[in-house]
């Protein structure tokens, strides 16, 4: 199969009445065109004249692809050049105070976004966080009390003009005022849930300006409706709508993310001309639809906006016929939510001389690809079925070429897991005996010194595995050049003392990537990139078959570094949730399976691992927390089968093998019960910023293992001194038992240079020996 099968984004005759639209489209542009002009600009190397060029190619792009695929009402003012929170904060007028009075444009969202060097020294920037479930992170505005909501809108109402003169039916989409506020930092919730009727108005009046333009349908995004909100916050909903409402506008009200269940009645009778919601989960459109006013639209998301996979078209126009019966023209197609959480086009991994397999390539729908099935499907609604019976039938022989590719699935394993799986995966002896067998082959002072594992990747490093990969230099010379910087940061660790070493990761370019480059059953795209945040771009693998490990990952580094030294080398893999966040997963499998399927391969390697010899061994779950459902509802059956996961990953080590977890970020509360249940031996954490109070629920909870909780936040470049290392240990040591307390980094060091990982570890190891003398 070549890239004819792929649904061609080419013009298709456009018949019918029913309405499709999307939510937003990438806008870093084709080979990351944005990106790339946003860096220039910031070094210095290009003028702001080429930057706009730059946008508004993209924003052509956009827009063209949109025609071509028959869209009837594209999403505009989508477009941002840093981030969309960022920008509504400066079109509010609240740049926080220590920026000065700024004007909304691009200096100043530069300005929030990246820090600036002011009069008195650097200006912080805003912070950054995760855009509810997915891997974009948004700019959190920092709302002040004494700061009114002013309005800025030119720069937005350009780029709506734009849009609305090359299609008159675009559809301006915003945030929405009240996921504004609650996205929203600097006051407490109370505090910013009394400033909805003030924004309210705002809004009101930048609604005015864009219906000035001519904009017949404006959309206002509020996510928030897929989380578990106070009642306040709902109902909150119905007057700042009715304050929003504008006369001659028609208003979308978009929810996305999760089901909206149990907020029917407060939507159905907002004040609005429109609802979408996710529908790309199932359920619920018929509810909806018996509860919607007559003179209102559903738009039914019902293409995953997030799934990198070709729709089952046959199985969708099932689901949607009844509906369009009932509804008519008051049912719009789109997709679930913005397209920008997708790579642009699968058509450049056709055309690519890739590795990927054809039955692949021809199954994958990045952004440009949704947009004419989303067309197609309004096209099967409204003029039959018959009048694309061609695309259906390609659609389903895809699929089933896809389902029929070697590799998909290997029963033989799938029993044997689904087998091993059925006893509850655990360790042989509870942690205290652990504990003593532990330190019996360990033999570890009071608290132990040991980093998270990764060390300066220096460019000699990063340029030897670009040179290996692009066939510059052989396997053997590459892999002298890693054993070299190995015994260098083994030889580096004893001298510093440090008492549990790591290899340091030389040989990783990222932590899932390394893992899933070795596995059967990921496939990694040319150019599947993602805006992350800015100009950033991720490129995730993609999980298409049943994941399998032909040979051992990792042994050999490990061995060749405990051969090094007498002290205890920690083993470091990547666990299977981690894995399971960070990249595309198929979708004919439950997470839960594919998770399991990733703890198998890595319950392999800790048994290979130990029988090298290894006596500690550490599974990294940053992402842990943030695969949490958005609804608590669907959390402990989450954290039920990510516990296991992980148990069943490291179960098979034995009593004397010391297995080790990180996570790093910043909130424990809610899942210190699961984060116990992982009966890991030691936990790492990032709690420097936090200045250890993320401790807190650790002590309530009494955790019962050990914890290392970070001193030294190595996000940046300032070295802690020994006593203020001192200081946060002694706040630790008022939560954690003396005999179970660690010292270590917050993070692994592979950002930092050589000097400043020098200092910090020497400050570090200091600090441990202090305590020591004291006790
Ligand atoms: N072992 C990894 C490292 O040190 C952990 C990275 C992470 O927590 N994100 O780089
Ligand atoms: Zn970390």
């Amino acid at each position: 199969m070549t890239a004819a099968t792929i649904p061609p984004a080419t013009h298709t005759p456009f018949t019918n009445k029913l309405v499709t639209h999307t939510l937003g489209f990438p806008r870093i542009g084709q080979n990351r065109a944005l990106k790339w002009a946003l860096e220039d600009h910031w070094r210095g190397t290009s003028d702001r004249v080429a930057l706009h060029e730059t946008a508004r190619q993209v924003r052509d792009d956009s827009r063209r692809w949109h025609r071509e695929a028959g869209i009837t009402r594209p999403a505009c003012g989508d477009f941002t050049f840093y981030d969309g929170m960022a920008d509504l904060c400066l079109l509010f007028g609240q740049a926080p105070q220590r920026f000065g009075d700024r004007p909304n444009d691009l200096d100043s969202l530069f300005a929030l976004a990246r820090g600036q060097q002011g009069e008195q020294g650097s200006l912080a920037p805003l912070a950054m966080t995760k855009w509810f479930d997915t891997n974009y992170h948004y700019l959190v505005p920092e709302l002040d009390a004494a700061r009114p909501f002013r309005l800025d809108a030119g720069r937005l109402l350009e780029e709506i003009k734009e849009s609305l003169a090359d299609d008159p039916s675009s559809k301006p989409v915003l945030i929405g005022p009240l996921t504004f506020l609650w996205l929203s930092g600097g006051a407490s919730r109370e505090e910013r849930l009394t400033r909805a009727p003030e924004l309210a108005h705002a809004y009101a009046a930048l609604l005015s300006e864009i219906t000035a333009l001519g904009a017949e349908w404006v959309q206002l995004d509020e996510p928030i409706l897929g989380l578990d909100l106070p009642a306040d916050w709902l109902a909150a909903f119905e007057p700042v709508y009715h304050r929003v409402k504008t006369p001659g506008l028609r208003l979308m009200l978009a929810s996305y993310f999760a089901p909206i269940d149990g907020r029917l009645s407060l939507l159905a009778g907002l004040p609005i001309d429109g609802l979408h919601v996710d529908a790309s989960s199932g359920g619920e459109l018929e509810a909806i639809a018996d509860r919607l006013p007559a003179f209102k639209v559903l738009s039914a998301g019902v293409l995953d906006g997030r799934s990198i996979w070709r729709a089952d078209l046959a199985a969708l126009l099932d689901r949607l016929e009844p509906l369009h019966r009932r509804l008519g023209d008051r049912l719009w197609l789109a997709p679930s939510c913005s397209l920008l959480h997708l790579p642009l086009d699968a058509g450049e991994e056709a055309e690519a001389d890739t590795a990927l397999p054809p039955a692949l390539v021809e199954n994958l729908s990045f952004a440009r690809q949704k947009l004419v099935e989303l067309q197609l499907l309004a096209r099967g609604l409204a003029e039959g079925r018959d009048a694309i019976a061609a695309e259906i039938e390609a659609a389903t022989a895809a699929r089933q070429r896809l389902a029929a590719l070697p590799g998909r699935r290997d029963d033989a394993r799938r029993e044997r897991l689904s087998r091993s799986l059925d006893r509850e995966p655990a360790r042989r002896h509870a942690y205290p005996d652990r504990a003593r067998a532990q330190q019996a082959r360990l033999r570890l002072p009071a608290f132990p010194t040991t980093t998270i594992g990764s060390f300066p990747q220096t460019d000699e490093i990063r340029s030897t595995r670009r040179a290996h990969r692009r066939g510059e230099i052989d396997t053997n010379a590459y892999e002298r050049a890693m054993r070299a910087s190995i015994a260098d940061t083994i030889a580096e660790q004893e001298a510093l003392g440090l008492d549990v070493l790591v290899h340091g990761e030389p040989e990783r370019n990222d932590m899932v990537e390394y893992f899933g480059q070795q596995l059967d059953g990921f496939a990694f795209t040319r150019a599947g990139w993602v805006q992350s945040y800015g100009s950033r771009c991720v490129k995730p693998p993609i999980i298409w078959g049943d994941v399998a490990r032909a040979r051992p990952l990792t042994v050999e580094w490990s061995r060749y570094a405990q051969s090094l030294t007498d002290r205890p080398v920690k083993g470091m893999l990547t666990g299977p949730v981690t894995m399971l966040s960070w990249s595309f997963v198929r979708d004919d499998l439950s997470r839960e399976a594919v998770a399991y399927q990733l703890a198998a391969v890595l319950r392999e390697e800790v048994a290979d691992l130990c029988a090298a010899g290894i006596a500690a061994i550490q599974v990294d779950e940053p992402a842990f927390r943030e695969g949490l459902p958005l609804r608590r509802a669907g959390w402990d059956g989450y954290l039920d089968w990510a516990v296991r996961a992980f148990r069943f990953a490291t179960a098979l080590a034995p009593t004397d093998v010391q297995i080790h977890t990180h996570m790093c970020y910043s909130e424990f509360n809610d899942i210190i019960a699961a984060i116990a249940a992982l009966d890991a031996d030691v936990i790492t954490i990032e709690t420097t910023r936090s200045n250890m109070k993320l401790l807190d629920a650790f002590a309530e909870f009494e955790y019962p293992n050990e914890i290392g909780p970070g001193v030294w936040d190595i996000h940046s470049p300032l070295i802690p001194s020994v006593a203020e290392m001192v200081d946060r240990l002694e706040l630790a040591l008022d939560k954690v038992p003396a005999d179970r307390l660690w010292v270590n980094p917050d993070c692994g060091l592979k950002t930092r240079g050589w000097e400043e990982v020098r200092a910090g570890l020497r400050n570090l190891v200091a600090a441990a020996h202090e305590l020591r003398e004291r006790a």
